[in-house]
């Protein structure tokens, strides 16, 4: 901790706090995320999947790891600041003025080729929504808060421990179905949807009128100008059944949109 200063706190959560800190040899800027050690050896042991999790990746469109290390009952995770903000903010900045098409696939290309990167190396990232991807200075997406990801198959009921915002929740989950490599996918569906509309897909004034929309699949229609590709591969994200949805592999190399996104990478 002494090899850092502390700038301001940038974000308060549950699990503590994130600081925008200097590094006081290279004046480097970077976040440190500080997580409170909890004493039961399985929690412990969760707390510190995050910082393995995210250590393992190495992406453009991924926050970088620089270090962590822990200091009494705390976990401090350093990395990169994305001095963007995150995309929610990003987007109500905008109050009713929609994002252009070239910025929408350029975000979202890069969001599924972080995203694509989770998966090749078999985990879950199990928190895609907006609050937690991030924009760099220079406008790159970078995915963040590998808080709730886990190895692929870890997971049994998801939906019973979950604590987060419901909107980007996949029907599966509400099922009591196993978390997939397709429910990340359903939830960047939501986000792609976000960007389109400045709206959430699937939003209801109960949890339980939202879940019965979420396991329908049904969400207000597109705008007519979005290029039909783009409305296509939203249809497709909002399967209901995950086996129905595509893979990131295939959003970004067979699908009718891949060409339109990597031509935005
Ligand atoms: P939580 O588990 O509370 O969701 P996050 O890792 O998402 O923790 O961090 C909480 C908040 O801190 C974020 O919503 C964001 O505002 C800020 N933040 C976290 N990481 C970064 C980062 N790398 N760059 C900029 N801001 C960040
Ligand atoms: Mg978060």
């Amino acid at each position: 901790m002494e090899s850092y200063s502390v700038h301001k706190v940038i974000g308060e959560g549950s699990f503590g706090r994130a600081l925008l800190v200097q590094c006081r040899k290279t004046q480097e800027k970077y976040v440190l995320k500080e997580i409170q050690l909890p004493k039961n050896a399985s929690r412990l042991e969760k707390s510190r999947r995050e910082a393995v999790l995210l250590s393992t990746m190495k992406h453009e469109n991924i926050v970088a790891f620089h270090e962590a290390f822990e200091a009494d009952d705390l976990l401090c995770i350093v990395m990169e600041y994305c001095s963007g903000g995150d995309m929610l903010h990003r987007i109500r900045e905008q109050k009713t003025k929609q994002f252009c098409i070239d910025d929408i696939l350029k975000w979202f290309a890069q969001m599924c080729a972080g995203a694509k990167h989770i998966h090749d190396k078999r985990i879950l990232h199990r928190d895609l929504k907006s609050k937690n991807i991030f924009l760099t200075g220079k406008g790159t997406v970078k995915l963040g808060d590998f808080g709730s990801a886990c190895v692929l198959n870890c997971s049994k009921a998801y939906a019973r421990t979950y604590v987060g915002t419901p909107y980007y929740v996949a029907p599966e989950i509400w099922e009591n179905k196993p978390y997939n490599n397709k429910s990340d996918v359903w939830s960047l569906g939501c986000v792609l949807y976000e960007l389109c509309t400045l709206r959430h897909p699937f939003q209801a004034p109960s949890w339980k009128c939202l879940i019965l929309k979420v396991c329908r699949g049904a969400y207000p229609p597109l705008p007519g100008h979005l290029p039909h590709e783009l409305r296509l591969l939203l249809k497709q994200m909002f399967k209901t059944d995950p086996r129905d949805r595509p893979s990131l592999r295939t959003i970004l190399t067979s699908h009718r949109a891949s060409r339109l996104l990597r031509a935005h990478l």
